[in-house]
């Protein structure tokens, strides 16, 4: 009998040895260089996504981003403006190169975040549902000259509207027709490209109307649409009314990618 409790009393013992092996490895796992280094790269680069997304999806404040910065009043009519820092640059030598050729240019749109892209948009819905428009009218309607928040380009601070909207480019203005021609011949030499071209079969065919206004500094405006691609889906785009139809609507395919191909 005695004998078996000594037994006993060894395989207890024993076994309290091997399980404090075990919890050893496991304290030695994580405490491992090698793994410690991957899980803070694997959390860095979900940090980097995160913030990547807020950019593409305009959920961020331009005051506050790193590759942003104010622009000075004289090259725009707003109050304040942000733009992408390699934006800002390509617009000055631009704008140097147009005087010189006797044509002025200045923003009147540069970047707009979710919150005010949701701002316009919370506006026009609410006066078109007024008026008796459905959901995917309103949707349509608003959409001939206006992003749904979470998908302009206008978040990304590469895109910019000079001189004037629809109505100062609608063709009858000479000031206008020839600040265009201007641009046509030589925004691309600075990196701009109009992005929202005259649509016609072989050319582009979904999205907005044609905009002679709205222009996109390509270096990074190209870069930043691969990323739109890759890590947006319909599930990014909500929080504001009827953004349940994005989806439906094929909003990402027909606006966000339906730019000039001559400008890829
Ligand atoms: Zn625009």
């Amino acid at each position: 009998m005695k004998n078996q409790i000594n037994l006993l009393l060894i395989s207890i013992i024993l076994s309290c040895v091997t399980s404090t092996d075990d919890n050893t490895d496991i304290v030695n796992e994580k405490q491992n260089p090698e793994i410690m280094e991957e899980n803070r790269n694997n959390t860095d680069d979900s940090i980097i996504i995160q913030e990547k997304k807020k950019l593409l999806t305009g959920r961020y404040d331009p005051k506050l981003h790193p590759e942003f910065d104010v622009l000075d009043n004289i090259y725009h009519t707003k109050p304040e403006m942000y733009l992408h820092k390699g934006t800002i640059n390509a617009f000055i030598k631009m704008r140097t190169q147009a005087q010189k050729d006797g044509i002025s240019l200045i923003i009147v749109s540069g970047t707009r975040n979710f919150y005010s892209q949701k701002s316009i948009w919370e506006r026009k819905y609410t006066q078109n549902k007024k008026n008796g428009l459905t959901n995917r009218e309103n949707i349509r309607k608003i959409m001939l000259w206006s992003s749904m928040p979470s998908t302009s380009r206008h978040h990304w601070g590469t895109d910019i509207d000079i001189n004037g909207f629809d109505t100062y480019f609608n063709g009858t203005n000479e000031k206008a027709n020839k600040e265009y021609e201007w641009l046509q011949n030589n925004a691309h030499k600075f990196g701009f490209c109009q992005v929202y071209s005259e649509k016609k079969e072989g050319g582009r065919i979904t999205g907005y109307n044609e905009e002679k206004w709205h222009w996109s500094y390509m270096p990074i405006a190209n870069q930043l649409l691969e990323d739109y691609k890759k890590l947006i889906t319909y599930s990014d785009i909500n929080d504001f009314s009827a953004s349940e139809l994005a989806k439906e609507l094929n909003i990402i395919e027909e606006y966000v990618l339906g730019i000039s191909p001559t400008c890829k």
